[in-house]
Parts: C-alpha cells; structure tokens; sequence
C-alpha cells in the first residue's frame, strides 16, 4: 500500500559525460556537476534553507553559458526546482506520519498527504515558505500544461487528484488560511471569489483535522528525539549536480531537523535521494525509507526551462523534449 513509486518508461537513461555536461549546461547547474562537493563555497554555512538555496543559485553566476540570466532569474530556477521537491517530500513525510502513528485517513490518503505538506509549509509561515508553496502550485499548472500540450491523457481513475486540481487544493488552502494575504494571488490564478470564500472552511477543517491527530505525537519537553537518517545516493554521473545541489543546501537535514523539533516519531526512519531511473518519490513502510529521486527535480527542472524561461543566449545545447511528469 505504501508503494507510490511511479513507473519510469519516459525517465532520462544513463547519459556519456559529454552528454551529461551539455544537459548540466543547458539546466545551468554546470558548476554542480564538475565541482566537487566540498571544493565549493561553503553554501551550507547560510543558517536557513532560503539563505542556502540563493547561495547555492547566486554561485551559477561562474556560468559562462548563463550569462543572459539575472541574479534573480538564477534564484528563481534554483528556488522553483527546491520548492517543488520541498513540497513534495513533505508529501512523502505525510505518509510516514499516517503509516507510523497509524492516523486515520477519512477520504484518499494522497489528498490527505498533500493537505499535510501545504499545511506543513503555511505552518512554518515564512515568507520564503509561503513563497515555495506557491511554486509548488505553480509546478503543477506547468505540469498539466505539459501534459496537455504532449496529449498525455488525465488518469480520471488515479489515486492522485488531477495536476490543476492539486494546484488549486493548494491556492485553496493558501487563501483559506489568510484570505487577506493570499487574495491577490488567488485571483492572479483564478480562483472565483466565491471559491475563495469557501476555502477558508476548507482550511479550518483539514487545519483542525491534521492537528487533531498529531496532537497525541507532539515532542513534549525533554522527550529524546528518534533518529531521523538522511542518505544522498549516487548521482551515477547523470544526477551528480542534483546529488551535489541537494547534499551543500542540506535539503533532507532540513526538512529531518524540522520533523525532529516537532514530534516524537515511535520509529526511526531515513530520508534518502537517489538515482531512481524514472522519477517519483514514495514511502516503503517496510523498510521505513522515503526515497526522493534525483530524477523527479531533473524533471522539475526542465519543465521549467521549457515553460518559464527561455534558454540562456548562449545556451549551445538543443532543447530537449518535455517529459512527462510521473504520478506521485
Ligand atoms: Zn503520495
């Protein structure tokens, strides 16, 4: 039940280094896949994720091919591709709290563990937060742009809601959470006034419903904190730069640290990326591993090089086609 791993028939293969350079290139990330890790400058000093990602993305400046990029355009790749993984990964961390603390579900658990990770992400309640939410909506309206555009039909029949729904469950959520702060945005991705009226009932009550359950499992005050692995995987050449981007922002540290300070799990778990051969992310709850796969930002990355920004002026290497995002 637990397995979401999607299935991988569109993932990229195991590509020449030549070829791996173009592509590191062409997704500007080129200093993330010939740097090693610890030659680079010291992204995880930053004290927040935000500070580390715009460390991370100010250091693609060296570039040469990104030269047509802003600072900001730079930050804004790098952002998008964390926000959407971020979120996702917070998806997965919604299954470990149902399939541990054995949580009842009322309604899809999928639609449950994206309710978990947008709340999750309001919770902490940061403008860099809430900004990286707001991404991750916009990943899925890029997503069933891409679809629509490669005719990739919706799976009506899915365990997932649909990618625009998913997008609009988070608007929702958002604006249903301070409508006064979120209006603007609601309204840029037309969500009807009437809608957003509703939304804040529907935040109320999923808010309520989550904090219900997790309430019994909140670290109380010198409980010892269970251990919460985090493993980077192989690159395998073809995903070293996500491997290394990950790794320098401490991306699973982050996000182990923050569930750490919060709850007192019954088990220890373990946080990992790795080189999948397709992209996806799921929860084993027999081995209690959560595997993100370097594919899925590889992915995220290039949707949004084929749909948000165009490719540098002296970006050399051909477009490559839009990939279907899997199901997750
Ligand atoms: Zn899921």
């Amino acid at each position: 039940m637990a397995s979401r791993r999607s299935s991988g028939a569109n993932a990229p293969g195991n590509i020449a280094p030549h070829a791996r350079r173009i592509i590191c290139a062409a997704l500007g990330i080129l200093p993330f896949c010939t740097a090693p890790i610890f030659a680079q400058p010291a992204v995880s000093d930053s004290p927040t994720l935000h500070g580390r990602i715009e460390t991370a993305a100010k250091m693609l400046q060296s570039n040469p091919r990104l030269k047509g990029l802003t600072e900001q355009q730079l930050i804004d790749r790098v952002e998008f591709v964390a926000a959407n993984t971020l979120v996702l990964l917070l998806h997965e961390l919604g299954h470990v709290h149902i399939a541990e603390m054995h949580l009842l579900v009322l309604g899809r658990e999928e639609d449950a563990a994206d309710t978990f990770a947008a709340l999750t992400m309001l919770k902490i309640g940061t403008s860099f937060s809430q900004h990286e939410l707001a991404q991750a909506a916009k990943g899925w309206f890029l997503n069933d742009l891409r679809d629509q555009q490669t005719g990739e039909k919706p799976l009506y029949y899915g365990e997932h809601n649909l990618s625009q729904q998913r997008a609009y469950q988070i608007l929702c959520l958002m604006v249903g959470s301070d409508p006064d702060k979120f209006k603007s945005l609601a309204d840029e991705m037309k969500v009807p006034e009437s809608r957003q009226k509703t939304c804040k009932r529907d935040f109320a009550k999923t808010s309520a419903a989550w904090g219900a359950v997790l309430m019994p499992w909140h670290l109380e005050p010198g409980q010892p904190e269970t251990e919460i692995k985090v493993v980077y995987g192989d690159g395998q050449g073809t995903y070293d730069a996500f491997a290394n981007m990950f790794r320098s922002i401490r991306f699973l540290e982050t996000v182990a640290e923050f569930s750490n300070e919060h709850y007192g799990w019954p088990h220890s778990f373990t946080l990992k990326m790795e080189t999948c051969n397709h992209p996806g992310a799921d929860y084993d709850d027999e081995a209690r591993v959560v595997t993100m796969c370097y594919e899925t930002p590889f992915d995220f990355a290039e949707l949004y090089r084929a749909y948000v920004e165009p490719p540098p002026v002296a970006a050399a290497a051909p477009a490559r086609a839009a990939k279907k995002r899997k199901s997750r």
